[in-house]
C-alpha cells in the first residue's frame, strides 16, 4: 500500500531511525515520541488494525514486539513500559497499519492503561460477561 506511511518505511522509501527488522517486522522511533525510546513496532504485511492480521502472523509479530521490549530495556534501562495499541479511530489511531507502542517509563507511578477508561458499574459486570460470552 503506497499511500500507508509505515509501509513506505518498511520497504524503505520513507527514513525512518529504524532499531530492529526481522522476516515479520520493523521497529522505528517513534517520530513525536511520548518518551526517550518510543519505538513503534510494525508487521511487515499491511493489516490496518489486529483484527486484519493474520492468525498465523500474530504469533511471530508479537515475538518481535518481545524482542524490541528487551532491546529498548538493555539500552536505556526505563522501570516499566507502557506497550499496547489504538485500536480504531475513536480510540486514538491515527497511522491505519498496526503498530504496537513501545513506550517506557523513567519514573515510577504510572496510572495505567485503566485511567484512559470511563469507568463501569459493579452490578453490570455479570450482564456484560454474559453478552462477551455469547457473542
Ligand atoms: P497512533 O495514534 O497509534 O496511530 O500512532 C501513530 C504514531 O505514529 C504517532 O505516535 C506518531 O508520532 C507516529 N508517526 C507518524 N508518522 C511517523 C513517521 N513518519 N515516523 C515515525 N513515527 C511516525
Ligand atoms: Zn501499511
Amino acid at each position: 500500500m503506497s499511500d500507508c506511511i509505515f509501509c513506505r518505511i518498511v520497504s524503505g522509501a520513507l527514513q525512518a531511525h529504524l532499531v530492529y527488522e526481522s522476516p515479520s517486522a520493523v521497529a522505528f522511533l517513534d517520530r513525536f515520541p511520548a518518551a526517550p525510546g518510543h519505538t513503534l513496532v510494525v508487521p511487515r504485511i499491511h493489516a490496518e488494525t489486529l483484527n486484519d492480521l493474520p492468525d498465523d502472523a500474530i504469533g511471530d509479530f508479537f515475538r518481535e514486539v518481545k524482542v524490541v521490549t528487551r532491546k529498548v530495556t538493555g539500552a536505556l534501562h526505563p522501570v516499566a513500559f507502557n506497550i499496547g495499541w489504538n485500536h480504531g479511530a475513536d480510540a486514538g489511531q491515527r497511522v491505519f497499519h498496526l503498530h504496537v507502542h513501545v513506550l517506557p517509563r523513567y519514573s515510577p507511578g504510572g496510572r495505567g492503561v485503566q485511567a484512559m477508561g470511563s469507568g463501569g458499574d459493579l452490578g453490570e459486570l455479570s450482564e456484560i460477561a454474559a453478552a462477551i460470552r455469547s457473542a
